[in-house]
């Protein structure tokens, strides 16, 4: 099936399907061979050459989505993050990252890339101009991320690949957040796109998977690199993927509604201090995020009141979960403090805006009241304890 003109859900749901010749059924059939005919044969195949049925046509789907010629499935995040960098840079190159990252980026950067001799900068804020000063002559590659996580700040996209292309430099995004549902970076002149399928592909909190989209060449050098590395996903993961991405655009729209609604319910409870979501007025940059992003994403946080405590809060919480992932069907939340940020020092905290009260909210696709009342409860009854304490 070609992918002009069709739309998200059809996108989802049939683009790259493998086809059951032999008793026609209506979806995909699993390939779980590890080995393939090699004689006389165009397409030498191997699971780790990320070419078996299921991955190559899997790989379609997404590419379609993130409007790109190619694309590739890896078996995390980070495993498509690591190939991407590690097939653009080489000892004695730089790369610029911004500085409002996921932390295993973060994490794979410092640990990793002095071992190959690679420098990095990361920019002192997300504006244009902080990259543009992290620049220098032997830079290779940016990597931006927007919206980051936690604090939902927005990069604009658009002048970042402009001022990359002036200067012959790659530019790649995590656009995990987003998702190719709210945003399509390569339409905005980035170059390589990836994500953590972990998150809105796989989106019911049970497959862990990454991928990278571009074009044939780009994609060829990432191949040439992550055959040698080995970071391919199962084929039995992927073949949950596709099924899984088919209700990709229905669930991420149910979850971008339901965020935007309790945004802006947050935003009027006197219990809550602050609430950083790109789709309120409020927020810094909601007019660049409003010129980029198809809907605001499904990303929220919030700061509670100073007199309330936020460990209570996560704990007491009935319907909604407190859990290290993101981007399930289910409602869950995290304190950046105590997880993503709690090797960093209460100051470094404090600089980059993370407070003990924020709380990291992930939407899901339940009923926005009963989410809301799950939250009110939860507020009446902390609040509560600590009144009856003083
Ligand atoms: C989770 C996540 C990753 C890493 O993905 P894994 O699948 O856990 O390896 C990278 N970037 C962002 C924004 C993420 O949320």
């Amino acid at each position: 099936m070609t992918k002009k003109g069709l739309g998200l859900n059809t996108i989802c749901t049939h683009v790259g399907e493998v086809k059951d010749e032999q008793f026609k059924g209506a979806v995909s059939p699993m390939y779980l061979s590890s080995s393939y005919e090699f004689l006389d044969v165009d397409v030498k195949r191997y699971p780790r050459y990320f070419n078996t049925p299921n991955q190559e046509h899997l790989a379609k789907k997404i590419a379609a989505l993130e409007h790109t010629e190619s694309a590739m499935i890896f078996g995390s995040g980070m495993a498509a993050i690591s190939t991407m960098f590690l097939a653009f840079l080489q000892k004695g190159d730089h790369l610029v990252v911004q500085n409002t990252l996921y932390g295993g980026t973060v994490n794979f950067i410092k640990e990793e890339l002095p071992k190959y001799g690679i420098e990095y900068t990361f920019t002192s804020g997300y504006s244009v101009e902080d990259f543009e000063n992290a620049i220098q002559s032997n830079t290779k590659l940016i990597h931006i991320e927007t919206p980051s996580n936690p604090l939902m700040t927005i990069t604009d996209i658009k002048a970042i690949a402009k001022l990359a292309k002036s200067k012959s430099i790659l530019t790649s995004i995590d656009n995990t957040f987003a998702s190719p549902v709210n945003q399509n970076p390569i339409d905005l002149g980035i170059d390589m796109v990836m994500h953590s399928a972990t998150k809105y592909f796989g989106g019911h909190s049970d497959i862990c998977a990454g991928a990278v989209a571009s074009t044939n060449d780009i994609m060829e050098r990432i191949w040439n690199v992550g055959k040698n590395l080995g970071g391919s996903l199962s084929d039995m993961t992927v073949w949950m993927l596709e099924r899984s991405m088919k209700t990709m655009g229905l669930r991420v729209k149910a979850q971008t509604k339901n965020a935007m609604k309790l945004a802006k319910w947050l935003d009027g409870h006197s219990k809550i201090e602050k609430v950083y979501y790109p789709g309120l007025k409020t927020h810094p940059e909601h007019q660049l995020a409003k010129s980029q992003m198809k809907g605001f994403g499904a990303m929220l946080s919030f700061e509670l009141t100073s007199d309330l405590d936020a460990y209570r809060f996560q704990k007491e919480l009935s319907l909604i979960k407190s859990s290290m992932s993101l981007a399930g069907v289910e409602s869950t939340v995290i304190s950046p403090h105590l997880t993503s940020h709690a090797l960093l020092t209460e100051e470094e905290r404090k600089a980059v805006g993370i407070s003990d009260q924020l709380i990291r909210f992930s939407v899901g696709i339940e009923n926005v009241k009963d989410l809301k009342r799950d939250i009110s409860a939860t507020i009446n009854k902390i609040n509560k304890r600590e009144a009856i304490q003083i």
